[in-house]
């Protein structure tokens, strides 16, 4: 079983906090607050949020490395709030991997095993070698850290994670010193590794490709809050507010400020006619809204369509099957991810639609979500929405 629960989880540093030895480290820091999620046994559950979000500290909370100033950490209904590390049953992988340097990976592996169980040092060996099996890399038990690839490295940290059967893996950027390929190919390795073993893991990375790609759920945090929790799409659909939307994706989503009249949105470029649904769905939200709408949900207008706005193009970035056009509305600059087929060219104008169906809508004050793509009490309507220049 591994099933963890934050319950109003703060840490505050200076305030009261402090690190495992007691010290205080800073000056009335909120690093984390009142962050409350529940795991379920076996899930992969991805912390992700910009640099200083509170992502490793709320990690070093459950690991125990950090003293919590309030709230409670449980593991399968346990309160392990004030426990030590060593007695959580937890296994931790670092970003620096944290490898013994003079100490061969054979015993990188097996070190932890054999100072905190009572198992003879034929039966560490043993338990070592099957690891090093599950992860390929049998041939490099007798080398020392220094002899190794990063990627190497790497798989001896989970290996010296693995071996111990924890309840629950605490993995704190784990993949952020490999080059690109390494880390993709690493990425798909640890998931396929968490669904064999079935081990509950926490992940934490700044990487908003790798929370969608790994998790089962992922949890955004901004300034120590908690800002949703869901699956990838949930998140990427139906964001909770305008931070969400604006993180998950890439390219960002747009933002467009518009001004609600009751039946269309105004921008000071253009005007975008709501559909009745929309408008009764609308009927309480404020008159200040951001228009959300991604970059792939952007369309190029047919010829003779009605209503679309003319958007000079400042950039075009050809990535292969997609082009990236920087376009010009209102004297800001929104990106469209458009068919790499299409043949534009900087300086021209093109004609583009925000689909009805793909556009979100926040309220400005605060940034929560008033109209979302996927949003169940939104119309479900695959008409594009016209938008029309002023
Ligand atoms: P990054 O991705 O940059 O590692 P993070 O999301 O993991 O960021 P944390 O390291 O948890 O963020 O830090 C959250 C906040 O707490 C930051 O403002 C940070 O400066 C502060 N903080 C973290 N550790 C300490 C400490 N030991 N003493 C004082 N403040 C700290």
């Amino acid at each position: 079983m591994g099933e963890l629960e934050l319950r109003n989880l703060t840490k505050v540093f200076g305030g009261g906090g402090g690190d495992e030895s007691g010290d205080d480290d800073g000056d009335g820091i909120v690093a984390v607050s009142d962050l409350s999620i529940e795991m379920a046994d076996g899930e992969f559950l991805v912390l992700v949020g910009p640099s200083g979000c509170g992502k490793s500290t709320t990690l070093r909370c459950i690991a125990g490395l950090e003293h919590t100033t309030d709230g409670r950490i449980s593991l399968d209904g346990r309160d392990i709030t004030d426990l030590k590390p060593k007695e959580r049953d937890m296994a931790m992988v670092f970003q620096n991997y944290a490898l013994y340097p003079h100490m061969t990976v054979r015993k990188n592996i097996g070190y932890g095993l054999s100072i905190t169980t009572d198992l003879s040092s034929s039966e560490v060996d043993d338990r070592v070698e099957e690891i090093a099996e599950l992860l390929e890399i049998p041939e490099l038990l007798d080398k020392k850290p220094k002899e190794l690839s990063g990627g190497q490295q790497q798989r001896v940290a989970l290996g010296r994670a693995i071996v111990r059967e924890p309840e629950v893996f605490l993995m704190d950027e784990p993949l952020s010193n490999l080059d690109a390929k390494l880390r993709t190919q690493m990425r798909t390795e640890i998931q396929q590794l968490q669904a064999d073993l079935g081990t509950s893991t926490v992940y934490v990375t700044h990487d908003q490709t790798e929370a969608m790609t790994m998790g089962d759920r992922i949890a955004i945090l901004d300034g120590g809050e908690l800002q949703q929790v869901g699956t990838p799409l949930e998140c990427y659909h139906e964001p909770a507010n305008a931070f969400v939307a604006g993180f998950i994706g890439s390219p960002s989503m747009n933002f467009l400020p518009v001004e609600f009249t009751g039946d269309e949105l105004r921008h000071k470029a253009f005007s975008y006619d709501l559909s009745a649904d929309l408008q009764e769905h609308l009927r309480n939200a404020p008159r200040e809204l951001t228009l959300g709408i991604r970059p792939e949900h952007i369309e190029i207008a047919e010829d003779g369509a009605r209503n679309v706005v003319h958007a000079p193009i400042e950039v075009i970035e050809p990535m292969g099957e997609l082009s990236y056009l920087h376009l010009t509305i209102g004297g800001t600059t929104y990106t469209a991810s458009i068919d790499g087929d299409r043949h534009h060219q900087v300086g021209e104008a093109v004609d583009v639609l925000f689909p009805e169906a793909k556009i979100h809508l926040f309220a400005r004050d605060g940034g929560e979500a008033v109209k979302n793509s996927r949003d169940a009490a939104a119309p479900a309507t695959d008409e594009s929405a016209t938008v029309a220049t002023d």
